[in-house]
């Protein structure tokens, strides 16, 4: 078992789910049309929803007005987003856990488990080939273990940073590992990451007792939920939230979510970067027989929901998803997925191609596709793929990324650092095919925009990309 230690939390802590409020405000009446019609008026506003007014969204029986939710969520996603998708892909570093977390093939329980730990010569073979295949952005994945600490997994950040191959680099390395402390964060703050992601799993407290045993390190339901507070007072100020759907009703796990968004907000003046919904997946001797699995038209509800009650919040949909879900909820709110992505410790450099081992990985992936073969679906289907990292090196993070909602912002540097980091990628890594369906996008693309000093500009930067080796031209 291993020693807990008493660790510091945040400034005047507490546990802000209030778990009572959350179960009567879901227990309430379907709302009136009339109350869901204003409601959605003031998230096409942009504002972002309190929780009561999220679970008004929830508790919607009528087809029709679910069917409202669709339509606001696909006009707010087209209104905030656009028609970009940023892409990255995970690599896990190392699957030592000291918890046992019911759901997870790497709890330490499961002792078929194969355990392993990257080297620095393995890290560099699968820095190497992510980025043969045109990747920019990756999150490192992380078990919970003492090796694992803050100089370990700051020390992966630069070694990936500091790897390069062509004309292939790393730009963006964003986190999930466990909640650390103050110095924990500071030291990853340092390292130069992008978002650090830590996921509640479940808001709910029995439930989260149940499945997280006691004695384990992440048993301790507040030092996990204040675990972003301490992020934010170390100075790192993008952060990511999650719950894992499946585990404890669905529309208690958004309510805890968007109390969570709140509290960021309120405390620290702004909200987490980016919010992850995965849902529970089959994974090695592990029986989902007892968890109350979402299906896939409650998940689609939840993604329009949340994508209007956090107007600017990022949201995640990873490849635990099959393709067509994935494309059915794209459409609703999503702006990053991942691609092409492997979770066998070793899997890139490997090449596993379209096969997957489950006693080498967390859980099974339902979209196994390569990065090219996403690429072209979504070109096809009329996206901007975006490779774009420019607002977190440029400083553009926390309460200074709100200035992605002032007017012309997205126009002025997102659509052309999306299309740079795009013929980057089709210049130098698209197959044939794929590379003919971009090209033809960004034509369409540029036919939208007005002539003025900033076309002339993103014109000549493509112009570089395609003709010279100058890459990285974002604004
Ligand atoms: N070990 C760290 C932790 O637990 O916070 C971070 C990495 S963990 C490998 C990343 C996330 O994977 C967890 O937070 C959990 O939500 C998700 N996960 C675990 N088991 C899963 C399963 N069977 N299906 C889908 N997602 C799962
Ligand atoms: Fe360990 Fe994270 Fe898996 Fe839990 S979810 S067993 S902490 S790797």
């Amino acid at each position: 078992m291993c020693p807990i230690t008493s660790p510091k939390l945040s400034e005047g802590a507490v546990d802000f789910i209030d778990e009572g409020r959350l179960s009567s405000l879901l227990a309430g009446p379907p709302p009136q049309p009339q109350a869901i019609g204003d409601i959605i008026a003031k998230s096409l506003a942009k504002e972002p929803l309190s929780v009561a007014e999220t679970s008004a969204l929830l508790r919607c029986e009528d087809p029709e007005l679910i069917e409202e939710i669709f339509q606001a969520a696909r006009t707010l996603k087209r209104n905030v987003y656009g028609n970009r998708i940023v892409l990255f892909a995970p690599l896990y570093i190392g699957n030592d856990c000291v918890n046992d977390c019911m759901y997870c093939a790497f709890r330490r329980s499961n002792a078929e488990a194969i355990r392993r730990t990257l080297t620095p010569d393995e890290i560099t073979a699968e820095v190497t080939a992510l980025e043969d295949r045109g990747h920019k952005r990756l999150i490192l994945v992380f078990g919970e273990h003492p090796r694992y600490d803050a100089e370990f997994m700051a020390r992966t950040v630069r070694q990936v940073y500091s790897t390069t191959s062509g004309r292939g680099e790393i730009r963006r390395v964003n986190i999930n590992a466990a909640p650390l402390d103050h110095d924990g964060y500071k030291v990853m703050r340092q390292a130069g990451i992008g978002t650090y992601q830590v996921f509640q799993e479940t808001y709910h407290h029995g439930t989260f007792a149940e499945i997280h045993p006691s004695g384990t390190r992440k048993s301790d339901y507040l030092w996990r939920l204040d675990s972003l507070n301490r992020a934010m007072e170390a100075g790192c100020d993008d952060v990511g939230i999650g719950a894992l759907f499946g585990l404890y009703d669905w529309r208690f796990e958004v309510l805890g979510l968007v109390s969570h968004a709140v509290e960021l907000h309120e405390k620290y003046g702004v909200g987490p970067h980016t919010i992850s919904f995965p849902r529970l997946q089959p994974a090695h001797g592990i029986s989902l027989d007892r968890f109350p699995l979402v299906n896939d038209e409650d998940f689609v509800r939840l993604v329009a929901v949340l994508r209007l009650a956090v107007p600017y919040t990022g949201l995640i949909l990873t490849a635990r998803e099959n393709a067509e879900i994935r494309r059915r909820v794209m459409e609703f709110g999503v702006s990053q997925i991942d691609a092409g992505s492997r979770i066998e410790l070793g899997g890139y450099a490997q090449d596993a191609c379209d096969t997957q081992s489950t006693d080498r990985e967390q859980f099974e992936l339902g979209d196994v596709r390569s990065l090219d073969g996403v690429m072209r679906e979504l070109l096809t289907d009329g996206y901007v793929p975006s490779f774009c990292t420019a607002c977190y090196r440029l400083g553009r993070t926390g309460e200074h990324f709100m200035e992605f909602a002032i007017p012309g912002f997205i126009k002025r540097f997102c659509t052309p650092n999306a299309l740079t980091t795009l013929m980057e990628y089709l210049v130098d890594y698209a197959s044939p095919k794929t590379r003919q369906a971009g090209l033809a996008l960004v034509e369409t693309e540029l036919e939208k925009i007005p002539d003025s000093s900033e076309k002339a500009d993103l014109l000549n930067r493509l112009e570089q990309i395609r003709t010279t080796d100058k890459r990285d031209l974002y604004l």
